[in-house]
C-alpha cells in the first residue's frame, strides 16, 4: 500500500468535508497510516507535525498511550449503553469532575456527540426554560457576527462565517448579530457591549439568549477580543433575563491558558458548551452544562410536559467517556495549565519575528492559540493554500483560514518542535515576497 494507490481508492468512494472535491485533480490527498504524539506519519514514511491538533481536537498528542489504557479496559467492560432509564460509571464520574471544573452554578451535564448537535441542543434550552417560565416571546436568538458555531442548520443560523452560511441562507433560522470587537483593546470591548446592550433595551422581551465564542472566533478568522466583553455581556444578560451560552467548543480545555475561556474573564455563562478537546481528539462526545435553576425549570409532573425530550442515539458513549476521563486525568496529574502557560510564552516570542515580513499585517496570541495575518493578497490568490502545501512539503500540517496562518499544537509539542513548527511557516510566509 502507497499514499498514491489509497488516494485512488479514496476518491473513488469519500466525499470529503470543507472541500472542493475538484482540488484533488492536483493537490495531494495524504494518506495517514499512523501517529504518534504530535506526529502523522503517511504511507510513503512522511512525517508531519500536527500544528493545528486535527482540527483543533487533539490535546495530548496521536496514540497517547495512557489515553490509549484507559479505552483498552473500557472496551472489555462496557462499550456503550442507552442513556435514557441507564447510567454507567464513566458519565457519572465524567459528569461530576466537569461540575467542579467548570466555572460555579453550572451543575448539571447533558450529553450529545459533536459541537454543533450541543449548541442546538443549548438553543432548544434556552427557549424551552423561558417558555416554561411562562415566557411565550423570547424566541430569538443573537450571535456575534464573525462567529461560527457548527454547521447543522440550526448551528449554522446563529453563525456568520459567510463562506458555510451565504448559500442556505434561506433555510436558515432568523437571528441577529451583534457587534464583536473589533480588536483586542479594552475599548473595543466595551463598545460592543455597548451595542449589545441597545440591543437589549429595545428587544430583550424577544431574545432568549446571546451565543458567542469567548475570547476566540475559531472559524472567524481566529479573532481575539478582550475579556472584558464577557464581563460586559454576563452582566446585560443578567439584567435583562437573556441567557448567556458560552460556545467552549473549540477554546475550551486550555487553548486560551486556563481550563476554560470564561474563567479568563471570571464570568459563569447560564450555559458551556464543550466537545472538541474533551476527549482528547480520540473520541466524538459533546455535552452542555447547565445550571440547577434551569434544571429546575424542566422538573415536573409527566403531564405538565416541560421536560427537555432531545435525544442521540449515542449520548454518553461510554468509550468516549473513558476517553474523556482519561483526558481530564492528564490534566490533573501532569499540571497541563501551568505546563502550557511556559510554552505559550516560548510560541509568542517565536511569534515576534514574523513582523518582520514585509507581507505580514499584524500577529497576535491567546494562550496556546498563534495567528499571523498576512497583507496584500487577493482572496482568488488562495495564499493560504500556498502556505500548506509549502509546509507540507517540509513536514508540518497547517491549515490556514484565506489568509490568516495561525498554530493551535497538542500540548505535548517541545521547543525544537515549535522552532521547526514556527520556523517553517516563517520560510513559507519569506518565500511567498520573492514569488510576487
Ligand atoms: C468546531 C466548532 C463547532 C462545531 O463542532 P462540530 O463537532 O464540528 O460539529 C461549534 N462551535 C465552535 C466554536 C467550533 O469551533
Amino acid at each position: 500500500m502507497n499514499n498514491l494507490e489509497l488516494k485512488n481508492r479514496d476518491l473513488d468512494v469519500i466525499w470529503h468535508p470543507c472541500t472542493q472535491m475538484k482540488d484533488h485533480e492536483v493537490l495531494p490527498l495524504i494518506a495517514i497510516k499512523k501517529a504518534h504524539g504530535i506526529y502523522l506519519e503517511d504511507f510513503d514514511g512522511n512525517k508531519y507535525i500536527d500544528g493545528i491538533s486535527s482540527w483543533w481536537v487533539n490535546m495530548f498528542g496521536h496514540t497517547n498511550k495512557y489515553i490509549n489504557d484507559k479505552i483498552k479496559e473500557q472496551l472489555d467492560t462496557l462499550e456503550h449503553v442507552i442513556l435514557a432509564g441507564f447510567t454507567h460509571e464513566q458519565v457519572v464520574r465524567l459528569s461530576e469532575r466537569l461540575v467542579k471544573l467548570t466555572p460555579k452554578d453550572l451543575d448539571k451535564c447533558f450529553y450529545s456527540d459533536n459541537g454543533s448537535s450541543a449548541v442546538e441542543v443549548a438553543l432548544k434550552m434556552s427557549y424551552h426554560a423561558h417558555l416554561n417560565d411562562g415566557n411565550t416571546n423570547k424566541n430569538v436568538f443573537v450571535s456575534l457576527k464573525n462567529s461560527y458555531h457548527g454547521e447543522t442548520i440550526g448551528a449554522l443560523s446563529v453563525g456568520d462565517v459567510e463562506l458555510y452560511k451565504d448559500t442556505y441562507k434561506p433555510l436558515l433560522l432568523k437571528t441577529i448579530q451583534t457587534s464583536t470587537p473589533k480588536d483586542m483593546s479594552i475599548s473595543s470591548a466595551i463598545q460592543a457591549a455597548r451595542d449589545f446592550e441597545t440591543l437589549c433595551k429595545n428587544k430583550a422581551n424577544t431574545i432568549s439568549a446571546i451565543i458567542l465564542e469567548p475570547l476566540i472566533q475559531g472559524a472567524g478568522y481566529m479573532h481575539m477580543y478582550h475579556p472584558e466583553f464577557l464581563v460586559k455581556i454576563r452582566q446585560i444578560c443578567t439584567k435583562y433575563n437573556v441567557h448567556l451560552i458560552a460556545d467552549e467548543v473549540m477554546v475550551g480545555f486550555g487553548r486560551t491558558g486556563e481550563l476554560f475561556a470564561c474563567e479568563v474573564a471570571g464570568i459563569s455563562p447560564d450555559f458551556i458548551v464543550l466537545s472538541k478537546g474533551l476527549t482528547g481528539g480520540y473520541l466524538p462526545l459533546s455535552v452542555v452544562l447547565t445550571s440547577n435553576e434551569i434544571y429546575a425549570k424542566f422538573y415536573c409532573d409527566y403531564n405538565e410536559h416541560k421536560a427537555f425530550l432531545h435525544s442521540h442515539s449515542y449520548t454518553g458513549n461510554a468509550l468516549a467517556c473513558a476517553a474523556a476521563n482519561a483526558t481530564l486525568d492528564i490534566f490533573e496529574n501532569d499540571n497541563i495549565i501551568e505546563k502550557n502557560k511556559l510554552t505559550a510564552q516560548y510560541m509568542g516570542k517565536k511569534l515576534e519575528k514574523f513582523k518582520n515580513l514585509k507581507n505580514v499585517d499584524t500577529i497576535r496570541q491567546t494562550g496556546m492559540i498563534c495567528v499571523v495575518a498576512l497583507k496584500g493578497y487577493e482572496p482568488e490568490q488562495r495564499i493560504g493554500l500556498k502556505v500548506y502545501q509549502y509546509c507540507l512539503n517540509h513536514g508540518v500540517l497547517l491549515r490556514p483560514l484565506g489568509h490568516i496562518i495561525y498554530f493551535m499544537p497538542p500540548y505535548i509539542i517541545n521547543e525544537d518542535e515549535i522552532d521547526k513548527m514556527m520556523d517553517t511557516a516563517y520560510d513559507a510566509i519569506n518565500s511567498l515576497l520573492s514569488q510576487s
